[in-house]
């Protein structure tokens, strides 16, 4: 992946997303966190709730995309930026592009699902009438930590739980 450059608000938009995966990890779930942005805007926050809603559906970046399109009042998210701090799966890379975000900026790979180049690509071919603009490795290591914590305690509790997807 070739180098990115991020401005300081893209920064400060990560670590907002950052503090949603630390709900996330509070709640032992996934730490993965969102926001979307509108504006220089926060219009949306969430972190993954997989296991609190018992859907696995659930992940941050559509709970963020969900959010945003009622703060909207459209399902259409146009000129929006979102932030993640993993980067997106087929889900969510899916999801995106239905509901027309402008920007993605991600933090860490996501080895085992992650649909910008670690598992698949799907953003490599030209949508035909959406263009998506997505940039990864925002906060690298700090997610990645984050997820690797919490992969080594789940271990711990126990021995079936996968190690971190990093
Ligand atoms: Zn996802």
């Amino acid at each position: 992946m070739s180098k990115q450059i991020f401005s300081n608000f893209d920064t400060e938009m990560m670590e907002e997303a950052f503090l949603e995966a630390k709900k996330s990890f509070e709640k032992e779930e996934v730490p993965v966190g969102a926001v979307l942005v509108q504006d220089q805007k926060i219009i949306a926050r969430a972190h993954n709730q997989m296991e609190e809603l018992k859907d696995p559906s659930a992940h941050a970046e559509v709970l963020a995309i969900r959010s945003g399109a009622q703060a909207l009042g459209d399902w259409r998210l146009l000129e929006t930026t979102l932030y993640t701090t993993l980067e997106p799966c087929l889900m969510c890379a899916g999801a995106l592009l239905l509901s027309r975000v402008g920007r993605v900026v991600w933090g860490a790979p996501d080895l085992r699902h992650g649909a910008h180049g670690s598992y698949i690509n799907v953003f490599e071919s030209r949508h035909p009438t959406h263009t998506l603009l997505i940039e990864g490795g925002l906060l690298k290591e700090k997610s990645a930590t984050l997820m690797k914590e919490f992969f080594k305690i789940q271990r711990k509790r126990d021995e079936k739980v996968i190690g971190s997807p990093l």
